[in-house]
């Protein structure tokens, strides 16, 4: 049950882009190719896994649905039903409770009888500081745990229950139509095979009761918008003892007043005053980890200057690595200007020399292309 993370195998992070995601398979199918070391099953069972994972990366579709469920995104019958692709939640996640009163009355799971508990998913939304330095958190789950007065056996004073007569345990009837053989969910036990005689009166013989659960969670430092959790076990209940079904958390992250966020880098845009920019200068700007930082402003920077701030950016899941951070510089126009100043502008601009293209090389260089661009056009 406890498959290694596909990203993990590989050997890349989850931002990783697609063309990364083939050189570290190419790499790891290189390393664990049968050919390569002959009789060796571990590393044949490793080349197998590192395919597997390649086959679900290296598909945008499979990968998405991957990111978001994991490895329960591809296992058939686990309550989700269907292959990647039908991932709407209308199979393990829809209402719980509707879903946990449909298999009382008898509507099974997608045909399966084992009783599992269904798959339950908590919203949560954090913000980019919590995605950052992780976070431990409560949460409420309202789901169906182990009835305590049964211990979860569905029969009174924890009574085991027994094989169903109508069908011998098989959970299945079959009868003679005609020609053909019908085999359908045995009516007596709704497939579950045993039934109970004296049903527990806490739990009705389900062996669950409806309850709220309090879990604590850790989400690691480094998470992503959509990433998913899973709490194996902690979903709902199984029916009469079945394993319970498991918990995913899913991940939002709140949109940050001041930064964006590109995986492990942060962005920021910095108006910086007309002048400091002309003359250069220093500004001070806020870090995603509280701090602050300087950033040296040479002069003449222009807008759209990018300043990379080293290792300022987001933590990276299970790395000790961190992004980098950008500030993106806005040349602010000044604006209110006291009639002083504009005299001293109107001063400044006539006391520039009218050399190199003067104060302004770009404008300068702009118009010389347009002149180039009509004259291209008149001998056309
Ligand atoms: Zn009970
Ligand atoms: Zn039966």
């Amino acid at each position: 049950m406890s498959k290694q993370d596909y990203y993990d195998l590989l050997g890349v992070g989850r931002g990783a882009s697609a063309d990364e995601i083939k050189k570290a398979y190419r790499k790891m199918a290189m390393q664990f190719h049968p050919d390569r070391n002959p009789g060796d099953a571990a590393a044949e069972q490793k080349f197998k896994e590192i395919n597997e994972a390649y086959d679900v990366l290296k598909d945008d579709q499979k990968r998405s649905a991957y990111d978001r469920f994991g490895h329960a995104a591809f296992e058939q019958g686990g309550g989700r039903g269907g292959g990647p692709g039908d991932f709407g939640f209308g199979g393990g996640f829809a209402d719980i409770f509707d879903e946990m009163f449909g298999e009382m009355m008898g509507g099974g799971r997608r045909g399966q009888a084992t009783g599992r508990g269904a798959d339950l998913r908590y919203d949560m939304e954090i913000s980019l500081e919590d995605a950052f330095a992780g976070k431990s958190a409560t949460i409420r789950v309202p789901t169906s745990a182990v009835c305590e007065e049964c211990k979860g056996t569905g029969g009174r004073d924890g009574a085991q229950p027994v094989t169903c007569s109508t069908c011998h345990g098989h959970g299945k009837v079959r009868s003679q139509q005609g020609f053909f053989t019908i085999e359908r969910t045995c009516p007596t036990c709704q497939g579950m095979g045993r039934i109970i005689k004296d049903p527990c009166r806490a739990c009705g013989g389900t062996g669950r009761v409806r309850k709220e659960k309090q879990l604590s969670v850790t989400i690691p430092a480094g998470v992503e918008d959509g990433t998913r959790i899973r709490l194996a076990g902690e979903g709902e209940a199984g029916m009469r003892g079945a394993p319970a079904g498991d918990l995913y958390i899913f991940l939002s992250l709140k949109a940050h007043r001041l930064f964006q966020r590109e995986g492990a880098n942060i962005f920021c845009r910095v108006p910086i005053p007309m002048v400091t920019a002309t003359l250069g200068g220093t500004i001070e700007v806020p870090t995603i980890d509280g701090g602050k930082a300087k950033v040296v402003i040479p002069e003449g920077t222009q807008t759209g200057h990018q300043f990379r701030l080293r290792g300022k950016g987001m933590s990276v899941l299970r790395s000790p690595s961190r992004g980098d951070m950008f500030i993106q510089a806005t040349i602010e126009t000044p604006v209110n200007l006291t009639p002083r100043q504009i005299e001293l502008l109107r001063e400044f601009e006539s006391a520039g020399e009218e050399k190199k293209g003067g104060n302004s090389p770009e404008s300068h260089g702009f118009f010389a292309r347009v002149k180039e661009f009509w004259e291209d056009l008149k001998e056309g």
